[in-house]
């Protein structure tokens, strides 16, 4: 891909949307009540809020970049109640309660987002189609079965097993075995949402500032931001800065960036369409730990990401290009999808998700009240992002809701080691994940799905 300075090379989204005219950078000082540091998801959603509940208050988002520089412009877009890693992994190491109320959680969060596009009519090319999890091996059968068993055990409902032949009336692949249907997923195109926030923020009241990094944090009687164009002094401030977190001196050893790629084919013929047989045009995830995630575009191409991550050493955020993952992609691509023989990969690109010890996310108070940060969305933070917003909102406001009441709201948050302690510890817990993938595929598709 060609480097560009509107950064529209890190996605097949941002490629395709535009032209985008960003807002000029901070120059001089200015002194606002909120400032928001990061331009994705999270501090849009924290600022809309933020100037609909307070219209007086003054709110500047500050993005070093442009607006969805992050991961929010370059996910694979689905809006979704997975938290964290599964189920399984936040009951065994939060308990169940927990894991109840972290479900909640994230259906309130795909309906906030689902409630938010139709309430201001965001053009982002949304729909909601539902969300197939496969199992493409009786491994991954039975894990998916037990998640389902737990859900329902806990009073969870709204997601039911369905068997091959009713999938592959969904999704027409030899390789899908049976799936986790679940009605409730939204799929959205993210680099238009994101800006579509940014332009809804903007019509609440909210300063967007872009190409402005915010270099240096003092926090005195007001906090006072260093950007290279000028400072702002402000009462308090938001951290929204997920992946990009462990910059900021303060979150350094609490969340730890991990890289997931993507690659998209070019506009799928009426003919390979016809041989995959998505007619409702749900989103796909496989149940590796390791997952394949895909969707049809609004285009008509199909969209795949996952298959393995990338570790990033250090503060290295350069991580994003992997061509042996994107060759795997479009192997995989066919592999599911035999008719697609000889189909066109148009982009590949990646970008990091946050990862936080334990595999949960973390929104908390840093020192006192007026500074608040989120973190640790993993690879599940289209929904909850937004409704995260929602939550640091009330945090900012010392307003105590049901929302600021969830455990993951301030909770104690396992510091990461210092490299190369961390990567290889990282390197450990992803060779564990591989093996269990390979275990799970090792068996043969003859076995039995019980
Ligand atoms: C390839 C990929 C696919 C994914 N697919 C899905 C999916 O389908 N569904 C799902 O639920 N989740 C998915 N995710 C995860 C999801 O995209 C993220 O959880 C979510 O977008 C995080 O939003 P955010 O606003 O918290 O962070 P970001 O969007 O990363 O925003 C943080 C922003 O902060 C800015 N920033 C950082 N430091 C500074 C500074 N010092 N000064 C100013 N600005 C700063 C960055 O430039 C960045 O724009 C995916 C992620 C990736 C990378």
């Amino acid at each position: 891909m060609i480097l560009r300075a509107d950064h529209s090379d890190k996605s097949f989204w941002l490629a395709t949307y535009g032209p985008y005219t960003p807002n000029p950078p901070l120059a001089g000082d200015v002194k606002v009540d909120v400032a928001i540091i990061g331009g994705g998801f999270t501090g849009l959603s924290t600022a809309y809020n933020l100037r609909c509940d307070n219209p007086a208050m003054t709110v500047a988002v500050l993005e070093s970049e442009v607006i969805g520089y992050g991961a929010s412009g370059r996910n694979g877009g689905f809006s979704m109640t997975l938290f964290g890693m599964e189920p399984a992994v936040t009951k065994a190491l939060f308990g169940q309660q927990r894991m109840i109320e972290a479900h909640r959680y994230m259906e309130r969060a795909v309906d906030y987002v689902d409630a938010l596009v139709r309430e201001h009519d965001l053009q982002s090319e949304y729909w909601f189609p539902g969300f197939l999890r496969v199992a493409t091996t009786p491994a991954y059968a039975r894990r998916i079965q037990h998640d389902l068993e737990l859900l329902t055990s806990m009073g969870i409902g709204g997601i039911e097993w369905i068997d091959a032949e009713r999938l592959r009336g969904e999704v027409d692949s030899q390789a899908f075995l049976g799936a986790w249907w679940e009605p409730r997923c939204g799929l959205l195109n993210p680099a238009r949402h994101v800006r579509e926030l940014e332009r809804l923020a903007q019509q609440f009241g909210v300063t967007v500032y872009e190409r402005t990094p915010v270099t240096q944090i003092t926090r005195g009687a007001r906090f006072t931001l260093k950007t290279p164009g000028g400072t702002v002094t402000a009462d308090k401030i938001v951290l929204a800065t997920n992946a990009y977190s462990h910059l900021i001196p303060e979150l350094r050893a609490k969340q730890h960036p991990v890289f997931t790629h993507m690659v998209v084919t070019e506009p799928l013929t009426p003919a390979q369409l016809a041989s995959i047989g998505w007619k409702n045009r749900q989103g796909v995830e496989d149940a590796r730990n390791l997952v394949h995630y895909f969707r049809l575009t609004a285009d008509n191409r199909l969209a795949m990401g996952g298959s393995g991550i990338t570790l990033a050493y250090g503060r290295k955020m350069d991580c994003d290009l992997s061509p042996r993952f994107f060759a795997d992609l479009e192997r995989d691509v066919v592999r599911l999808f035999p008719g697609l023989a000889g189909v066109r990969f148009t982009h590949r690109w990646g970008g990091p998700v946050s990862v936080a010890a334990q595999m949960a996310p973390a929104i908390g108070c840093l020192g006192d009240a007026r500074a608040v940060y989120s973190l640790g969305c993993q690879g599940h933070g289209v929904s909850l992002t937004h409704l995260n917003g929602r939550t640091l909102a009330d945090l900012i406001c010392e307003r105590k809701t049901d929302l600021t009441d969830v455990w993951f709201v301030n909770r104690r948050v396992l510091p990461y080691p210092p490299e190369p302690l961390c990567f290889a510890l990282s390197k450990a817990v992803l060779a564990y994940l591989e093996a269990e993938d390979w275990l799970r595929e090792r068996r043969t598709r003859s076995e039995a799905v019980r």
